[in-house]
């Protein structure tokens, strides 16, 4: 796809964590140094550290501010999407600029595995918010459900990650991602206190799969053993809880080709297109079906509930 038919902004995304986001795509689909067997973009193409200006900084700029122009409703800009916005070489760049554009906050959403470069700890702490991962306490379980690149230490990352809170005076909201049989054992649950407890963060997330993953034995840790794992983090732990739907207007005039901007980065239900793109269910399930048929998204099921995600030849589109 040629440079000047990417589209580099994408929602706002119902997220459970931030509401109404919207979504800032710096690197293209899909190129992680992790290949997480949770993830719900699907297995990684381009296990890479390099850094690199994947994109160039004005014509992001450009998408989010034609976003704003619009009249985007969101409760934060989100450096997230196709993969690891921090493989991105200027995104500290991008926040900056982000930043003269709004007072909306800024967020970046990260692996984290990166932190250990001072480059990477300079930028990030231009955000408002930094929501890093860290869903292993040893290196063995690092390898099995993170799948980082093979430069990638656990014991690195968390130094990283200390350091990184010791230099930034923004809130650190640090998500732990619970797999049911994989990490949820207490020896493992005390190992990642442990590291938690030299990172500090302000908040810990605790989330689990509610949508479709990399991998088909990525499963959701039942409720009840997510509220005693909740309860033995302690005060900073919540439950990520499921995003709350609601009636929406926008000013945002919206097209078939948002709806697949948004599906190319993560997959949602109707209920999530409608809400966050500020839609009447039965709009999007108008552009869902008109997708389906052209073949540009296709539907699967998690919990028999119906997801819908941009096929692979349909990613980082510009809308019409
Ligand atoms: S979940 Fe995040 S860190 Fe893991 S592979 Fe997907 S994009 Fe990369």
């Amino acid at each position: 796809m040629p440079e000047s038919d990417r589209k580099h902004t994408f929602g706002p995304v119902p997220s459970r964590r931030l509401g109404r986001s919207l979504g800032v795509d710096l690197v293209p689909f899909k190129i992680c140094p992790y290949d997480c067997i949770y993830c719900q973009l699907g297995s990684t193409t381009t296990k890479t550290v390099e850094r690199c200006p994947y994109f160039p900084v004005e014509a992001v700029i450009a998408d989010v501010k034609d976003a704003l122009d619009r009249g985007v409703d969101a409760d934060y800009v989100t450096m997230s999407g196709s993969g690891e916005p921090t493989l991105h070489s200027e995104i500290g760049c991008v926040i900056d600029e982000v930043k003269k554009l709004t007072d909306i906050p800024v967020v970046v959403l990260t692996n984290g595995g990166l932190l250990t470069d001072p480059d990477v700890r300079r930028a990030l702490s231009k955000a408002d918010i930094v929501a890093p991962d860290l869903d292993a306490g040893s290196e063995a379980m690092f390898s099995y459900i993170n799948r980082p690149h093979p430069s990638i230490l656990l014991d690195n990352v968390v130094d990283g990650l200390a350091k990184f809170r010791e230099e930034y005076s923004g809130r650190i909201w640090l998500e732990v991602f619970l797999l049911a049989g994989v990490n949820t054992a207490e020896a493992e649950i005390e190992k990642i206190k442990s590291h938690i407890e030299r990172i500090n963060p302000d908040e810990i997330h605790l989330n689990t799969v509610a949508r479709p993953t990399a991998e088909d034995y990525a499963w959701r840790v039942p409720d009840d053993i997510m509220l005693r794992i909740r309860d033995s983090f302690g005060d900073k732990a919540k439950i990520v809880s499921p995003f709350k739907h609601k009636e929406l207007s926008t000013s945002q005039a919206v097209k078939k080709d948002d709806v697949l901007a948004l599906l190319a980065r993560r997959p949602c239900t109707l209920e999530d297109i409608a809400s966050g793109l500020g839609v009447h269910r039965n709009e999007a399930g108008k552009y869902v079906a008109a997708l389906l048929s052209e073949g540009r998204i296709a539907e699967t099921r998690q919990n028999r509930i119906p997801y819908y995600s941009a096929t692979v030849d349909n990613r980082n589109v510009k809308e019409t």
